[in-house]
């Protein structure tokens, strides 16, 4: 007697079969494998792959294909089987009709797996040339997020190869591959949005790169006092190169003799920069050459204000030359003023004493005529200047005889010339010397040099006023000149003898804005205009006008 006994009760327990257990054993290993294979690569082949050859352990088959459905076709994406029937390459990245094939068709309307045990006997199996051989066909499909995908498919040369069972477990391997395939889905969406970001960050860097470039101002990108960025116009600015820089302190551009003051300036940057302000002021720095410049300064935090080391970016701007600009305007206020206001006093004061002695009508009348006029000279030359810096003077080219254009100016002051002494001469080349000028502004400059001439030459001397051809800058050009045996001018007033109210003889009546306005003159024709000089030798003014222009101007006109 058996020593328990069933309850008949008690659902009847049969015992798994060896084979039973091992085979689930085996699909419990294969799925295993498989959530590692799914965990720990991202290459779809290789997942699909593993999933493939795991299948041919639980259901055994002939060939197995992964299939990806693209709109109304498929295409075979992975198989295992196929190169050992010499169908691989045949059926590689063959786009092929959804509806040509039956069994997909309808696990696309099921959505659960298909057995065909014999495809002989199958309505919804047709033959293909590279599906004759197949007589039994398993397949399930693969879903994600509800959505058919693709499917699986194992074939088999023997009809009745598959289960019902293999069916279930197939299943379960096309969830798997539908997590391989999500996971590969979102992968290359997320390397296309990296590679797309990488592209728009690569595309703002160059952007920024090219502005940074470009821009006429230095800018610099320190972090503490240390410099961590400088761009071309800074080291152009400095002359430092960026590989001098980078590293470096700011310290590199203070002066040597910088005053004391200026310490306290720069913790006044420090103090603003932590109060989170923008500073502005202007500071004298030192170039690689030694070269001092004036340097305005803007300079805003980057980082956060409590910062250790504060970030911050400045931009620097060489202020040299509009300082330098500034400073000549005040002094041409200065000059002018100075200048309109002694004729304005000498013209109050005749006229208090026309007031007590109205006898002396005559003298005074003389005397107010002569420094009117000398005012009405000066403020016509004020406004021909300030016309020439709005560019609000209009040439009137035309062709012109540079020799009878110097013959008449020489005959108008052939008279001062006499009345002092002075022999004025001519030299002129024989070949017909044409410009194209505007008539009564050259005559102005040649009047100017002339006239200057005669006034700072001595009684006694001589004044020559020639005119020639020559090649220079390439092209051809026009000379004329104004040679004198004058008292000649020092070296040193020579750069400066071109600006507003300079002037080395202060003794002799005279604006100062004569040259200026010749050198105005001579610009606006696009020629040059220069000065050799020694004190008692004499002064030399030559222009030069090109000729290319004269006969460029000339052929338009014809
Ligand atoms: P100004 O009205 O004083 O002559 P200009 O601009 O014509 O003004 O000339 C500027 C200065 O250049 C003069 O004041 C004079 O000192 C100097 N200068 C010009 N021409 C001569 C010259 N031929 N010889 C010597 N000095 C000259």
């Amino acid at each position: 007697m058996s020593r328990f006994r069933r309850n008949p009760q008690q659902p009847h327990r049969t015992r798994p079969s060896r084979r039973a257990l091992r085979d689930q054993q085996m699909l419990a290993d294969a799925l295993r494998d498989t959530a590692l294979a799914l965990n720990s690569t991202l290459d779809l082949d290789e997942v699909i792959d593993r999933i493939l050859s795991h299948l041919a352990h639980i259901i055994p088959y002939d060939t197995a294909d992964v299939l990806l459905i693209e709109g109304d076709t498929f295409r075979i994406m992975r198989s295992k089987g196929n190169r050992e029937r010499g169908t691989e390459d045949w059926l590689h990245n063959l786009r092929i009709p959804l509806e040509a094939f039956g069994n997909l068709m309808l696990m696309l309307r099921t959505r659960r797996p298909l057995l065909i045990p014999d495809t002989h006997q199958a309505q919804e199996w047709k033959d293909f040339p590279f599906t004759e051989w197949i007589r039994s066909n398993l397949g399930a499909p693969i879903h994600i997020e509800e959505q058919p995908i693709g499917f699986i498919t194992l074939n088999s040369a023997k009809p009745g190869s598959f289960t019902p069972e293999h069916a279930a477990h197939l299943e379960i391997f096309a969830s798997h591959a539908a997590i391989a395939l999500r996971n590969a889905q979102l992968y290359s969406q997320m390397e296309q949005r990296v590679r797309e970001r990488t592209a728009e960050l690569q595309f703002e860097r160059n952007r920024l790169q090219v502005l940074l470039d470009a821009t006429g101002e230095g800018i610099i990108y320190t972090e503490g006092l240390r410099i961590q960025y400088v761009n071309p116009a800074l080291c152009h600015m400095t002359g430092y190169t960026a590989d001098e820089l980078i590293g470096r302190s700011v310290a590199i551009f203070r002066r040597t003799d910088s005053p004391p003051e200026e310490v306290k300036r720069l913790i006044a940057i420090r103090e603003a920069l932590r109060r989170d302000e923008l500073w502005r002021d202007e500071f004298r720095l030192r170039a690689k050459d030694g070269r001092e410049f004036d340097a305005g300064l803007t300079i805003s935090l980057i980082g956060a204000p409590d910062e250790r080391l504060l970030r911050a970016v400045t931009v620097m701007r060489d202020i040299s030359q509009e300082k330098e600009l500034y400073a000549q305007k005040a002094r041409f206020v200065a000059h002018a003023s100075h200048e309109l206001r002694t004729p304005l006093t000498n013209l109050l004061t005749r006229l208090y004493l026309l007031r007590r002695k109205p006898e002396y009508l005559d003298e005074h009348l003389a005397v107010l005529e002569e420094v009117s006029g000398r005012m009405r000279l000066l403020v016509e030359d004020l406004l021909d200047l300030s016309r020439f810096e709005r560019g609000t003077i209009v040439l009137r080219p035309e062709v012109l005889s540079v020799q009878d254009l110097l013959a008449s100016v020489v005959n108008v002051q052939q008279h001062e010339a006499a009345r002092k002494q002075i022999g004025i001469t001519l030299s002129l080349p024989d070949r017909p010397l044409t410009v194209y000028a505007d008539r009564e502004r050259l005559i102005q400059v040649v009047t100017n040099l002339v006239t200057n001439a005669i006034h700072y030459t001595p009684v006694g001397g001589q004044v020559c006023v020639s005119a020639f051809a020559e090649v220079c800058d390439g092209g051809g050009c026009v000379g004329l000149s104004v040679e004198d045996t004058g008292i000649g001018i020092e070296a040193k007033h020579l750069p400066h003898l071109f600006q507003p109210f300079y002037r080395v003889t202060t003794g002799k009546e005279g604006t100062g804005l004569g040259l200026t306005i010749a050198k105005e003159i001579v610009d606006l024709h696009g020629g040059i205009i220069e000065v050799e000089s020694a004190p008692g030798k004499g002064s030399r003014f030559t222009v030069r006008l090109p000729l290319m222009r004269v006969r460029e101007s000339m052929a338009t006109r014809e």
